[in-house]
């Protein structure tokens, strides 16, 4: 049996992902994918290979919470007819795309399914840890219902196709009970579930809510037995105080939330997600890269409202999460959700999102998320101090030497 590889990084700066602050003289010793120990005194390991930062950043990988591999472009009713095959040549691009700048986790909102999982874990992929939801499960006419009003059921079968990629209509409590039974006997991490309309389907209001108290319990009760929680698009304060007295535990992009709504979000310890950078990016590019022109329309209501609701979400104590749900070639901008944030939050609670309290909401509290022993050695080195300066994220990874996932080298420019 080969003994596991240790590789020993020295006099590091460390973010650790839960304190405030960079900790100079930090060692930190990697065995096979977790890390073993975390010193601020030098660490013998004869075995190990040994890499000097000279005082560069070690931190952990980034997790992004709302993320879409599948989604090639942001018409999703023309994606829901293209070939998964060629869906599948997008998601390898947009998983590498995001590992390269840093995100070693991602946790898909909806499209990604187990074959993708299991092509990352194989090496097929160089992409980061994959938490998917599978297929959202939605009402008819909701969000993840992309037929046109002109479609009759009939057109949803897309035939040529085993089935819907993004989204399954399921109404009823048994018919959403054997959907979420579905995803989860397919390995699904977390059920998704559409609580309100949303900008990028063709006939639901922003305003609309989705899914009775009776079906979003039973969602809910499924996910649960699972041990696992559900995940829910809403955007207003009505949509997201239903999700949350009914047991729903992450709750998606929340653009209009008031403060009432997210106090209850804090009592109820319901994580909530904002996605700002997609509504900026749609606002510039979505146009010319083919959203529909009804969600263009719809994009107007929540747009203006996002920076306001980290304020709110702030002042409530609510635990905010890390996500992007950029769409096709908008992921490239998948960093700059960090600079939006800094009207708001302080970069260590935006880094804390987007490290160790996204792995709390993806139930992998000190497995992922920090630089501590027993977990896994999903690290960073940034070159300089992201604390000072968010935007050493950006520019596509440019200022990360060295990423690593598990314990294997996924970038290293460093000797
Ligand atoms: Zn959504
Ligand atoms: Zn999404």
């Amino acid at each position: 049996m080969g003994e596991r590889a240790m590789i020993l990084f020295e006099n590091a700066r460390l973010f650790d992902g839960l304190g405030g602050e960079l900790r100079d003289g930090h060692h930190v010793l990697v065995e096979g994918e977790r890390i073993r120990e975390v010193s601020d005194k030098p660490i013998k390991a004869a075995n190990a290979e040994v890499i000097d930062l000279k005082g560069r950043t070690l931190m952990p990988g980034l997790i992004d919470a709302h993320f879409h591999a599948m989604a090639a472009e942001p018409d999703f009713t023309k994606m829901e007819g293209l070939p998964r095959s060629y869906l599948h040549q997008h998601a390898r691009h947009l998983l590498e795309a995001a590992l390269k700048r840093g995100f070693t986790t991602v946790r898909d909102a909806g499209g990604a399914d187990y074959g993708l999982a299991m092509a990352v874990k194989a090496g097929l992929i160089e992409g980061p840890r994959l938490f998917y939801a599978g297929r959202a499960l939605t009402q008819t006419g909701g969000h993840a219902d992309f037929r046109g009003l002109e479609a009759s059921h009939g057109d949803y079968c897309f035939c040529s196709q085993s089935g819907p990629i993004f989204g399954v209509i399921a109404d009823g409590v048994p018919a959403v009970q054997k959907a979420a039974r579905e995803e989860l006997r397919r390995g699904a991490t977390q059920i998704k579930i559409m609580a309100s309309g949303g900008v990028s389907s063709p006939t639901d209001p922003i305003w609309n809510l989705q899914y009775s108290e009776q079906e979003i319990r039973a969602i809910v009760w499924e996910a649960q037995s699972w041990r696992t929680y559900v995940m829910a698009h809403a955007y207003t304060p009505e949509a997201i105080a239903r999700c949350v007295a009914f047991g729903v535990r992450s709750i998606e992009h929340a653009n209009l939330i008031d403060a009432a709504t997210a106090r209850q979000c804090a009592e109820a310890g319901a994580y909530v997600v904002p996605t700002l950078v997609t509504y900026q990016m749609l606002e510039r590019f979505g146009a010319e890269l083919g959203l529909p022109a009804v969600g263009l329309e719809k994009l107007k209501v929540v747009r203006a409202a996002g920076v306001q609701s980290l304020e709110i979400l702030k002042a409530a104590g609510v635990s905010i999460g890390f996500g992007t749900d950029l769409l096709g070639a908008m992921q490239q901008h998948q960093s700059h959700e960090f600079a939006i944030r800094a009207e708001v939050l302080s970069p260590a609670e935006i880094l804390r999102s987007a490290t160790s309290v996204n792995a709390a909401l993806l139930n992998a509290e000190g497995d992922l998320g920090v630089v501590a022993p027993g977990a896994y050695a999903d690290l960073l080195v940034v070159d300089g101090d992201p604390l000072d300066d968010l935007a050493l994220l950006e520019d596509q990874g440019a200022h990360l030497p060295v990423i690593m996932k598990g314990g294997i080298f996924m970038k290293r420019a460093l000797p």
